[in-house]
């Protein structure tokens, strides 16, 4: 399988190629040459394949054969080694748990995946690599942790000082080994200027080779596939249509659920659920596509204006409209509708929902409201609730279980580099690593 980049500027490259450089030379998103087809016989017969192995067989035709089949499938069950559950909400609407990785967030998926495609390649290739990362929360801990201990790469994280939770900050500043923490005087923003600039910093490339970690690397992107398809999985004996409502914000996530459909998972529909930062909605209403500045909102992981993954949306759609709104539907919500979804949840479900799943359950209720009952709707709840204690907590007015893993985080040291601006980053990498 080849990747082409979606400025057409750059010449076709490989996986191991694309998933090293994150973005082609041309700073184009890489997009496969050709969707693979599952075969109709193993479609056909969903519920009795062995969930891993079907799991490879989406994704070995992407990675092509440059990681040999028995270190893939090993990959992938370290990869999805732990739960994805589906909790019943009403009796046609069900929560997909995305949290149960080790830093709370269904990032980890990405993040293990890409980690080990590339702990390989370095064990065949000798050449350091340097994955510099900007979070204003969740990617971060999912990148270091998925990284931890992977020879030959150096984990560098940017984020802006005293806007990360307490939780998210210690679980970025408290692994050490191949994992440094700078912390930066600014805010997301300013991270990401820097993590840019260093991207285009000839003096630092020679000297140190960098990648991304976010969804626009396909190694990040691509396994997402993973839990929708575990989730047709046990969900086909149903016999409902399958519909997943995905909280969306760079769109990687979504995008990923639109590959597995495309390679003939049996998915009806898709929910785009936004908060104010609403920009894929619009396109859908009104045909034009018109990123905006970020707004901040409750549910922040999901605070993207200009979504870097829509353009590879536009790819799997062909730039159709028409046949995109048949497929797909948006719905924004503001932070105060996001509350009472929290306490609706919690009060007439028995549900303790983190603001994302909120806004995907809350997407999900208003598209199953328009349409036959013969549907089954899944809303993918994408953190665990501790993770955004305070607004949980505020809502509901009780205490959120805090789980045996971060209580034990929250006792470990912060270990952190300050930076008060680019000449300070530049000069840290160019000192240290390597
Ligand atoms: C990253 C994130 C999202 C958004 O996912 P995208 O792939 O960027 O659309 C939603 N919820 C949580 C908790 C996240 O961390």
């Amino acid at each position: 399988m080849k990747y082409f980049s979606l400025n057409h500027n750059s010449v076709p490259t490989d996986f191991p190629t694309a998933v090293r450089s994150g973005l082609a030379p041309d700073r184009g998103l890489y997009f496969p040459e050709s969707i693979p087809a599952i075969p109709s016989g193993v479609i056909d017969t969903l519920d009795q394949q062995d969930p891993l192995e079907l799991c490879f067989l989406a994704i070995a035709p992407f990675v092509g054969g440059s990681i040999p089949d028995e270190t893939l499938r090993k990959i992938i069950a370290e990869t999805l080694d732990f739960a994805f559950p589906i909790t019943p909400i009403t009796n046609n609407i069900g929560s997909l748990e995305l949290f149960h990785g080790p830093t709370l967030a269904f990032k980890d998926v990405g993040a293990r995946f890409m980690a080990r495609c590339l702990g390989y390649f370095n064990s065949q290739k000798k050449e350091k690599l340097t994955v510099l990362v900007a979070t204003s929360g969740d990617t971060g801990g999912a990148v270091a942790d998925g990284f931890l201990g992977v020879d030959g790469i150096d984990v560098v994280i940017l984020y802006p000082k005293g806007k990360v939770s307490t939780i998210q900050e210690k679980q970025l500043t408290t692994l050490g080994q191949n994992v440094v923490a700078l912390e930066v005087d600014g805010v997301f923003d300013d991270c990401q200027d820097m993590v840019k600039t260093a991207f285009l910093d000839q003096q630092i490339k020679d000297v140190r080779p960098l990648t991304s970690a976010n969804s626009i690397n396909i190694a990040r992107w691509l396994p997402q596939m993973f839990y929708y398809i575990l989730a047709v999985r046990s969900l086909i004996a149903q016999q409902k249509k399958i519909v997943f409502s995905v909280p969306s914000g760079n769109f990687g996530n979504l995008c990923a659920g639109m590959m597995a459909q495309q390679m003939g998972f049996p998915i009806h529909h898709f929910v785009a659920s936004n908060n104010r930062n609403k920009a894929v909605v619009n396109y859908l209403d009104s045909g034009v596509y018109e990123p905006k500045p970020t707004i901040q909102t409750l549910s922040n992981a999901m605070d993207v204006g200009a979504p870097s993954n829509f353009i590879r949306i536009q790819k799997i759609m062909n730039n159709d409209l028409i046949k995109l709104r048949k497929l797909l539907t948006g719905f924004s919500y503001t932070d105060d509708e996001t509350k009472k979804a929290i306490k609706e949840l919690f009060d007439d479900h028995n549900y303790m929902a983190d603001p994302h799943g909120a806004v995907g359950y809350l997407g999900l209720k208003d598209y199953l409201a328009q349409e036959q009952d013969d549907q089954y709707g899944v809303f993918l709840e994408t953190a665990h609730p501790v993770k955004f204690l305070d607004v949980v907590e505020d809502t509901l007015k009780t205490t959120v279980p805090v789980p045996e893993r971060i209580a034990a985080l929250m006792e470990k040291e912060k270990q952190s580099v300050p930076i008060q601006n680019y000449e300070e980053l530049k000069a840290y990498l160019l000192s240290s690593g390597t």
